[in-house]
């Protein structure tokens, strides 16, 4: 092992990539990380950080409304500047990235800019360079994949919406999954006239059937544009805009069209097919649950296996790995009751399984669902209206499903996601004194079941 450079190579500094690297370095490992884009991966750069900026940012409209209609605040004139939030947010993620930098010195990781290969199963070579290693592992995250239509080249990209030049008056978002709609939410509250198109019946596809309906009569009335079993056929220039022919024959015009349609594994030109490392059909690296692939020296995490595509189960897959790897312990990362949120407006919170999939599992289920306007809507007139679910399972009365659409749903989600994950009954829920006046006391107050 010693003639070897080093005990782990990693490539890809995202946050699974740099959890990864830093941990087993910790753990006494020589480790080196290529990145050939930027420190940080999707999450940092073009991902969720600034997303989630550009999420608060979309707030303040609904904000002002709310504090003149109701609450006898009075504002001036307001408007809103595009550069100013982009070129602050853009500034933010370069601090992010020298904090990244910091973290691998300290942990005393070797950070090696530009694109890596892998040679043979223990040989990696970037710019040239080859380096010898005990280990491997493949952190490169995903791309977007955009559909294979007359004039996709026109069309942006969630890779895109962080530099745009200017903010397009109006758009049209295809798809249906989380980028999609944390989008069309975005882009609405800053002003723009958003159309969004998804091919199936209702979006967010996997997610409790309430709550996707739920979410999709909130949005529209909003005031997005959301239409259903619709999708883009084709797309051309149209002056300084996009004309785009739908697949029900009808045209739309717009200054932005945006495919958030899927993204892939990031696996072109790694080597991977050369070193005998299989990949599933969609392109994702296939790993046993210890994360190693079929080549025994090679490893990977983090969306390019298509497990669960989310930051933090990346990073705690790459924490798994450096204990598997360097503390001799072998851990397998743990992908049951993994809690999400999508930071649409209103945001939706869900841990668990959605009442189909309890269904199925379980014999009987007690469902309790609640509906209702906010407190804070009373005084404002507004109409939005917060959904909350829990699902039962009827012989061990553990809550095995608990589903939110409302403000704050990602922040009330996070704690209750511990009680799921520690098994918490519905009498633990009952029991449990609620916080006066909340939104989140409905979670344990509920006592009827709607269905079973
Ligand atoms: P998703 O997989 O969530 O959604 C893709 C959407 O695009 C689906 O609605 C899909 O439809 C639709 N689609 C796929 N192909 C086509 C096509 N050819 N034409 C029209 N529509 C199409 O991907 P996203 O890009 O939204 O996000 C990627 C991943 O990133 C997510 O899976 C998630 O894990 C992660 N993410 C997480 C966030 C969070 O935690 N808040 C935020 C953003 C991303 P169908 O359902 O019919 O397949």
């Amino acid at each position: 092992m010693a003639d070897r450079d080093f005990d782990l190579f990693v490539i890809g500094a995202g946050s699974g990539g740099v959890r990864a690297s830093r941990f087993s370095a910790n753990r006494g490992a020589r480790v080196a990380v290529a990145e050939d884009l930027y420190l940080g991966g999707t999450c940092v750069n073009v991902g969720c950080v600034p997303k989630k900026l550009f999420v608060y940012a979309s707030h303040f409209k609904d904000e002002m409304h709310e504090m003149t209609s109701g609450y006898g605040w009075s504002v001036g004139e307001t408007s809103f500047d595009w550069p100013t939030l982009r070129d602050n947010k853009t500034k933010e993620i370069e601090r992010l990235n020298g904090i990244y930098e910091g973290l691998l010195r300290d942990a005393d990781v070797k950070h090696v800019p530009g694109r890596a290969t892998i040679v043979d199963a223990h040989t990696v070579e970037v710019e040239g360079t080859r380096y010898t290693t005990e280990n491997i592992l493949v952190a490169t995250g995903g791309w977007p994949s955009v559909p294979e239509i007359p004039g996709a080249e026109l069309a942006k990209t969630s890779n895109d919406l962080f530099s745009l030049e200017s903010l397009p008056k109006t758009a049209i978002i295809v798809g249906g999954g989380y980028i999609a709609v944390e989008f069309a939410c975005i882009f609405d509250g800053l002003g723009v006239d958003v159309t969004q198109l998804y091919r199936g019946p209702l979006f967010l596809r996997g997610f409790d059937e309430d709550v996707r309906s739920h979410l999709a009569e909130q949005i529209r009335s909003r005031g997005v544009d959301l239409r259903f079993d619709l999708n883009v056929a084709s797309i051309e220039k149209q002056g300084d805009g996009i004309r785009a022919t739908l697949t029900d024959g009808s045209t739309m015009d717009a200054d932005l069209i945006l495919f958030a349609t899927g993204r892939h594994p990031n696996v072109a030109d790694l080597g991977l097919e050369e070193v005998g490392v299989e990949t599933a059909k969609d392109g994702s690296i296939r790993v046993d649950e210890f994360s190693r692939t079929n080549v025994p020296s090679i490893w990977a995490i983090g969306d390019v296996t298509n497990r669960i595509n989310l930051t933090p189960v990346a990073i705690h897959e790459g924490v798994c790995l450096a204990d598997t790897l360097f503390a001799d312990n072998p851990r397998s990362p743990d992908h049951e009751n993994v809690p999400a949120a999508v930071f649409s407006q209103p945001p939706v919170g869900t841990v668990g399984l959605t009442e189909a999939q309890a269904r199925e599992k379980y014999e009987g289920i007690d469902v309790y669902r609640s509906i209702f306007r906010a407190l804070k809507q009373t005084l404002t007139g507004g109409d939005e209206k917060t959904l909350m679910k829990l699902i039962v399972d009827r012989e061990s009365d553990r809550v095995v499903g608990l589903h939110m659409v409302g403000p704050d749903a990602g922040e009330i989600l996070q704690g209750f996601a511990v009680a799921i994950k520690a098994g918490a009954t519905k009498a633990d829920f009952d029991a449990t004194i609620g916080i006066h006046p909340t939104s989140a006391e409905e979670f344990v107050t509920m006592r009827t079941p709607v269905g079973g």
